[in-house]
């Protein structure tokens, strides 16, 4: 079988781990992990549990479903899409397949083409950073699961290397060309790799985006490397070093600022997230940095070596220094489109590099760039699962409908680490002030709120997953800051700590 949860919407309440224990369980009091490709005999337990989620988080591929529950096939196509169109929907991952089902259940009948560079069917990535690291489940285990047939042309393991807009038409690597009416441009972002090539392409030496990028640094975790080292405190590199500690390796995390997280989520999360790491037994070693990876002569990873002066003997290292937006196939298209991606209209089309609205073309996912109300209209480009799907959705909604719907969906953010669950809304990263709303820093179970120009824009809860989606609401009315409501404490009661900015969500 195969299964996800959506995390945006989880709320830890355990039903599921109840119901289907043997799929469902917790890390720690809140943090959720759960097997994406269970073995069909803990089906009807699956199902109880999907059935028994408050939140309904629980989404199972179709095919799994005794009776096929996905909508009836649309026999028409409204809007302004009519069925001889052709939709062409570049990038086959968590955004891509979204925007692909959408636009079946919003009625699209014409041809759909998806073309992805990589050769696996679309995938889920968060678990590549969790589960498959501690062995939980295999890379090949994370198959999206899908809620409904597509019926789409699926070109597989080729990338699209060209857009000629003048010819509404895609260029595939091996020069083919393939004509569209509509595109869609969902090509993600890529991993930031090391800056030196040769340092780079040593043995031992990975990154990890990819299917394939966890496997090998499985493998090489199964090893028993006598120290792995992690190259950044962001999310990412947290939950690696996390992983490493769970398989009981040595891990050795370096990073530029004065404590992990920090740059997403301020100074005091931060300083709770470095007592974390030490605890677990983390050699954290912040306001550093590396300056170099060296290799034996066989051009295996030995050592590293730091900017104080130290080095560090290691086998394994994860250069964990963000992503990059993949547009290179868009360098000649005239696009408004450049590392932090392409521009998009609040209605997901792409603009040129005028400014122009290009009515034919929309974007979804890691790769777009978009203008949100919490910014007052200022871009922003997120690497969250729960803004890939629900700018999918408006994308499907506008292609087949002519719509205008706009995308301004608080975005969401979920990583479980050390047996913790964290969660944040909104976009913390642009705040200049932020409290202590519920819990405290101490207890390692809060809601910090985040605020800037007296208004609230953001939240992180740890283990206290409960409280965001009241957050989330205040965020997009544009509630006051410090936080009035009378569910939560009184303005005496909130304790005022550092905010900070930061850049999983980069801000213009
Ligand atoms: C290890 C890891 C852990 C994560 N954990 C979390 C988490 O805990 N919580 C959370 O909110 N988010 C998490 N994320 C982020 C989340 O997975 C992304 O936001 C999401 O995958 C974005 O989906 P996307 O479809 O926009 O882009 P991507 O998933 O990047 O997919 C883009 C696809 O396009 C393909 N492509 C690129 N260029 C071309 C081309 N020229 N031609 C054809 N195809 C192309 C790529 O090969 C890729 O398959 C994690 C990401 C990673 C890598
Ligand atoms: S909210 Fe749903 S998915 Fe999350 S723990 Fe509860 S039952 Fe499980």
């Amino acid at each position: 079988m195969h299964i996800g949860v959506d995390m945006t919407k989880c709320k830890s309440y355990a039903q599921c781990c109840f119901l289907a224990p043997d799929t469902f369980e917790f890390d720690g009091e809140e943090a959720l992990v759960y097997d994406p490709a269970p073995d069909d005999t803990h089906r009807l337990r699956i199902l109880q549990a999907a059935a028994a989620c408050p939140v309904q988080a629980i989404r199972i591929d179709h095919r799994d479903l005794e009776a096929d529950a996905s909508p009836a096939p649309a026999t028409g196509t409204p809007g302004s899409l009519t069925a001889t169109d052709r939709v062409v929907v570049v990038g086959a991952s968590l955004a891509g397949l979204r925007t692909a089902e959408a636009l079946r259940r919003e009625g699209f009948t014409g041809r759909l083409v998806v073309i992805g560079a990589e050769s696996h069917e679309p995938y889920d990535r968060p678990p590549l950073s969790k589960q498959v690291l501690t062995g939980t489940t295999s890379a090949g285990d994370t198959t999206l699961p899908r809620t409904r047939d597509v019926d789409a042309e699926w070109r597989l393991g080729v990338a699209a290397t060209g857009l000629d807009l003048d010819a509404h038409e895609v260029v595939l690597a091996g020069g083919e060309r393939v004509g569209f009416d509509r595109l869609v441009i969902a090509t993600g972002s890529s991993a930031r790799p090391w800056p030196d090539a040769e340092q780079a392409a040593l043995e031992g030496v990975h990154t990890l985006r990819t299917a394939d990028d966890a496997a090998g640094l499985r493998r090489h975790l199964q090893d028993r490397p006598r120290r792995v080292l992690v190259v950044g405190g962001g999310f990412t590199g947290s939950e690696v070093a996390s992983v490493c500690r769970t398989l009981d390796l040595p891990v050795t995390l370096i990073d530029r600022g004065p404590a992990p997280l920090t740059g997403g989520l301020g100074e005091a999360v931060g300083a709770v997230a470095a007592e974390i790491q030490r605890e677990h037994g983390v050699d954290l070693r912040s306001r550093t940095s590396v300056t170099a990876l060296e290799g034996d002569a066989d051009g295996r990873l030995r050592r590293a070596r730091l900017s104080d002066g130290s080095t560090l003997e290691v086998d394994v290292a994860v250069i964990a220094l963000g992503a990059v937006r993949n547009v290179g196939w868009l360098v000649e298209a005239g696009l408004d489109a450049d590392e932090r991606g392409v521009t998009v209209d609040a209605q997901c089309r792409a603009l040129d590099r005028d400014g122009q609205v290009v009515p034919h073309v929309f974007v979804a996912g890691d790769v777009a760039r978009f203008p949100h109300p919490i910014l007052d209209g200022g871009l922003l480009s997120v690497e969250h699962w729960g803004n890939a799907v629900a700018q999918a959705e408006v994308v499907a909604h506008n292609l087949v409908t002519g719509g205008t719907a706009e995308h301004d969906a608080v975005p969401v953010f979920w990583s479980i680490q050390f047996g913790h669950v964290l969660k944040a809304v909104g976009v913390p990263s642009c705040a200049d002030e932020s409290v202590v709303a519920q819990g405290s820093l101490e207890s390692r179970s809060f809601v910090v709120v985040y605020g800037a120009r007296g208004r609230t824009v953001g939240a992180v809860a740890l283990d206290q997953s409960k409280w965001l989606d009241h957050y989330a609401r205040q965020i997009a009315a544009g509630a006051p800051f410090p936080p009035r409501d009378r569910t939560v404490h009184g303005p005496p009661n909130l304790t005022t700590v550092s905010a900070g900015a930061r850049p999983t969500a980069s801000v213009q």
